[in-house]
C-alpha cells in the first residue's frame, strides 16, 4: 500500500524533475535541449562505465583486454548473492552525484543517477527479478539524511515490484568509509532483517545500493534473505569503487 508520505514525495520528486536546469550540473555549461538533460557531453565523457572483461560473478572489471573470469576473492570466498553488477566506477561526475545526493541531500541529482541505472544492464537485471529491494538504511539515519539514497535508486524502475519495509536494518552501524573489509564485514554482521520470510521464499530478489565498495553490506543482506528462502538474490549498484 502506497501511503500519503509517500505519494507527496513521489509527487516531489515528479516536480524536481520537471524543474531539472538545462544546464550540466557538474561544469555548468549548456547540457542538451531537452529538460532535465544535466550533464554535457564533456562530463558525461569522463564517466568511465563498466564492461568487460570483469568478474561474472562480483562485476570488479578487470584492466585490458580478455575474457571474463572469477576474481580471486570470488574464488577464495564465493559471494552468497548470484551476481553483482555495477553500472560505473566510482569517479568523476558519478562519484559526484552520489556524494550530493548523500551528503548534501541533492535530490536534484536523483534523476540522473537514476538513468544511469536503468541502462540495458539495469533493465536486465530489474526484468529477471520477482522483487526489487533497496538496501536499508537505520531508520535515525533515515530521519538525519532525510531519505535512504538507495530506495530512490530503486525507483528507477517503477514497473517492477519494489518493497521499500520488507528488508530492514536492526541496528545502527558505524558508516563503512574508512573501515578495512575484514572490520567491514564486522560492522555489518548481522545488522539486516527479513520483516516477512514468507514475503521473499521462492523469489528472485535484486537488491539495489548506491554503491559496491568491499560488498560487506550486500553480502551480508543476500546471506539475510536466502536464509529467509529468497530463491536467489542479485545486485545492482550505480558504482563500483574500483577494479580487480
Ligand atoms: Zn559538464
Ligand atoms: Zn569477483
Amino acid at each position: 500500500m502506497v501511503s500519503c508520505g509517500a505519494r507527496l514525495k513521489h509527487f516531489s520528486y515528479m516536480l524536481l524533475d520537471f524543474f531539472l536546469p538545462r544546464f550540466c550540473l557538474f561544469c555548468g555549461a549548456p547540457a542538451g535541449p531537452e529538460p532535465g538533460a544535466a550533464i554535457c557531453s564533456e562530463c558525461q565523457s569522463q564517466i568511465e562505465w563498466i564492461h568487460s572483461p570483469m568478474c561474472p560473478c562480483c562485476g570488479a572489471p578487470f584492466h585490458g583486454a580478455g575474457p571474463d573470469h572469477l576474481c580471486s576473492p570470488c574464488q577464495l570466498h564465493p559471494p552468497p548473492y548470484h551476481r553483482a553488477r555495477a553500472v560505473a566506477l566510482y569517479n568523476g561526475p558519478v562519484a559526484q552525484a552520489i556524494k550530493n545526493l548523500k551528503y548534501r541531500r541533492g535530490l536534484i541529482y536523483a534523476r540522473l543517477l537514476k538513468n544511469w541505472l536503468a541502462t540495458s544492464l539495469g533493465l536486465e537485471l530489474a526484468q529477471a527479478a520477482d522483487l526489487i529491494l533497496p538496501v536499508p538504511l537505520h531508520s535515525r539515519r533515515v530521519r538525519s539524511r532525510g531519505f535512504n539514497q538507495a530506495l530512490i535508486l530503486a525507483q528507477a524502475f517503477p514497473d517492477r515490484p519494489l518493497d521499500r519495509d520488507l528488508l530492514i536494518r536492526t541496528r545502527a552501524t558505524k558508516p563503512q568509509v574508512g573501515l578495512s573489509g575484514k572490520e567491514r564485514q564486522e560492522n555489518v554482521h548481522r545488522a539486516f532483517a527479513v520483516k516477512d520470510p514468507a514475503a521473499v521464499a521462492g523469489k528472485n530478489i535484486l537488491l539495489i545500493d548506491d554503491v559496491f565498495t568491499s560488498g560487506a553490506t550486500v553480502r551480508e543482506c543476500a546471506q539475510v534473505l536466502l536464509k529467509a528462502g529468497a530463491k536467489q538474490v542479485e545486485v545492482l549498484t550505480v558504482a563500483r569503487v574500483s577494479y580487480a
